[in-house]
C-alpha cells in the first residue's frame, strides 16, 4: 500500500479502500463486497446508495449548502425541526442541529444546566451516568461516559461524574434476576440522588439499549419508567442518549417508545443522517424550554456548521425515504428473523454467551466458558479477532465493550441497514457461521493468545 498521510483508527494497519456502495453492500476497488451488517457505526439505516437520498442532496446543493445560523434559517432547516416534534411525541418539539452526537449529548448536558440557571438553581450542575455506557468523544460528553478505555488518557481532564450500575442482566451487577430483583438497578438512582443530594444534580443521561459500551444491553421491561419517576420525584432531568438507538433503529422513532417514557431532553445522530451528511440534534421538550424561552431567551451553545441546510436537507430526505417505505414498522418482524437465527448460532457455537437487543440493534457477547459467564482477558482482544475474521469472509460487524477486565466481556453489534432483506440476513448468518467456526476451531487449537 502506498504511503498515506491520513491519521486512521489503527496507524499501521492496512484497510482497504471503499469505491462505491449499493444498499446493504459496500465493495472495494478490488471488487471485493462487504455485507455491512453493521450499518458502518450503527450509521447507514437506509443502506448505501439510495437514489432519493443523492437527489435531495443534488437539489439543496443546487440552492445553498451553507448559511451561518446567527444570521439566517432555511427551509431544510424549519421543515426538519418540524418533522422530528411530529414523530418524537410528547412534548419533545425543540430541536438543536448539530455534527456529531458527542456535540448532541454534551449540548444537551448544558441545556440540562441551563434549564436548571433559569429557575434560580445554580448549584444543579452534575450529570449522573451509568458506568459501563458511552456518550460520546468530546471532553464534556467522555466526562459523562463510563467507558475505561476511552477515558484513561485523558482521566486528568474529565469531570468526575457520579455513576450508577447498568441494567446489565446477563451479569447483574446486584447477583439478582429481573423482574423479582424489583430492579435494584434502577433504584441504585435513587440512593445515588440521596448521597449526592438533588440540589447539585442536573439530570441523568442513559443510553436506551447500551451501544458501544455494552454491546446492545437492553434494558429489563420496567427498568425506564422506575428510571423516569425517580427523576421526576427528586426534580433531576431525564437525558434520553437515543444517538445510536433513535430514528427506527430498534422499530419507532425513539427508543423510549417503547416502554411509554417521554425523556426531558433527547440525544440524537448517526441515523439522522444515515450517513450521507454529518447531522445530529439535541431534542428537547416544552417544559425545559419554557424558562430558556421566558429568561435568558438564547441556549448558550452552538457551532459554526449547526442547522446547515445541506444537511438539514439529507435529514429531511431520509425521514421521507422511512416513511414512504414503511421501514420503522418492518423492524420488529425482520429483527425476529436474524434473532432467531443467532440464538441458534449461540448454541451451535459455546463461545456466544449472550445474545440481546432491541429491534436492529442486536448484541452478541462472548465468553470462555457458557456455564460460568468467564470473559476472555482483555489482552486476548477476542472482539478483534472476530472483527477481522469477519471481515475476511466480506462481512462488517461492530465492536463493542468498555475495557474493563474481568467485569465486562467481549461484544460485537449486529446491526444491518433496516433495509436489509430476509435473503441478505440469510446471507449474513451464513458469514458469521463461517466466522464462529474458524474462531471455535482456533479456540480448539489453543487460541486465542
Ligand atoms: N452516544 C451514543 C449512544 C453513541 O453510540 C455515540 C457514537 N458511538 C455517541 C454518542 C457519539 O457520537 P459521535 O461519534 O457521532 O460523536
Amino acid at each position: 500500500m502506498k504511503r498515506s498521510y491520513l491519521i486512521k483508527p489503527m496507524l499501521d494497519e492496512d484497510y482497504p479502500i471503499i469505491d462505491f456502495g449499493k444498499g446493504v453492500y459496500l465493495y472495494d476497488i478490488e471488487f471485493k463486497e462487504y455485507l455491512d451488517a453493521s450499518s458502518g457505526a450503527v450509521t447507514a439505516n437506509i443502506g448505501h446508495g439510495v437514489k432519493e437520498i443523492i437527489t435531495a442532496m443534488k437539489k439543496q446543493a443546487k440552492k445553498v449548502s451553507f448559511i451561518y445560523r446567527s444570521q439566517f434559517t432555511s427551509e431544510p432547516a424549519e421543515q426538519l425541526a418540524e418533522k422530528i416534534a411530529e414523530l418524537a411525541g410528547g412534548d419533545l418539539n425543540w430541536s438543536f442541529f448539530v455534527n456529531s452526537g458527542s456535540e448532541a449529548t454534551e449540548t444537551a448536558m448544558k441545556i440540562a444546566i441551563q434549564y436548571w440557571q433559569e429557575k434560580g438553581l445554580k448549584t444543579k450542575t452534575k450529570i449522573l451516568s451509568r458506568w459501563v455506557s458511552y456518550h460520546g468523544i468530546t471532553l464534556g460528553a467522555l466526562s459523562m461516559s463510563g467507558h475505561a478505555a476511552r477515558r484513561e488518557r485523558f482521566t486528568p481532564l474529565l469531570e468526575d461524574f457520579p455513576t450508577i450500575h447498568p441494567p446489565y442482566c446477563y451479569r447483574c451487577p446486584f447477583n439478582q434476576t429481573a423482574p423479582e430483583c424489583g430492579y435494584s438497578c434502577a433504584q441504585e438512582l435513587e440512593t445515588a440522588i440521596r448521597r449526592i443530594g438533588a440540589d447539585h444534580i442536573a439530570a441523568f443521561i442513559a443510553e436506551p439499549v447500551i451501544g458501544a459500551a455494552g454491546g446492545a444491553i437492553s434494558p429489563p421491561e420496567d427498568y425506564y419508567q422506575l428510571i423516569k419517576e425517580i427523576c421526576d420525584r427528586h426534580q433531576i432531568l431525564f437525558i434520553a442518549d437515543e444517538v445510536m438507538t433513535g430514528f427506527g433503529r430498534t422499530g419507532t422513532m425513539l427508543a423510549c417508545e417503547h416502554w411509554g417514557v417521554t425523556p426531558d431532553i433527547v440525544a440524537l445522530g448517526k441515523g439522522m443522517g444515515a450517513g450521507y451528511a454529518p447531522i445530529a440534534a439535541a431534542l428537547v421538550s416544552d417544559r425545559v424550554m419554557e424558562p430558556i424561552r421566558s429568561g435568558s431567551k438564547m441556549v448558550m451553545s452552538g457551532h459554526t456548521l449547526s442547522a446547515n441546510p445541506q444537511s438539514c436537507a439529507v435529514s429531511l430526505a431520509v425521514i421521507n425515504y422511512l416513511e414512504q417505505n414503511n421501514i420503522m414498522n418492518l423492524v420488529s418482524e425482520k429483527s425476529a428473523y436474524l434473532f432467531k437465527k443467532l440464538q441458534k448460532l449461540k448454541y451451535q457455537f459455546p463461545f456466544i454467551g449472550d445474545v440481546r437487543g432491541l429491534g436492529l440493534l442486536i448484541g452478541m457477547e462472548f465468553v470462555q466458558d457458557h456455564n460460568t459467564k468467564t470473559p476472555f482477558p482483555r489482552a486476548a482482544a477476542f472482539t478483534q479477532k472476530v472483527i477481522k475474521t469477519a471481515m475476511k469472509y466480506g462481512l462488517l460487524l461492530y465492536p463493542a465493550g468498555a475495557g474493563i477486565d474481568g467485569i465486562h466481556g467481549d461484544a460485537i453489534i449486529i446491526s444491518p441497514p433496516l433495509t436489509i432483506t430476509n435473503e441478505e440476513m440469510d446471507e449474513l448468518i451464513q458469514r458469521l457461521t463461517k466466522t464462529c467456526q474458524e474462531l471455535y476451531d482456533s479456540l480448539q487449537k489453543g487460541g486465542p493468545k
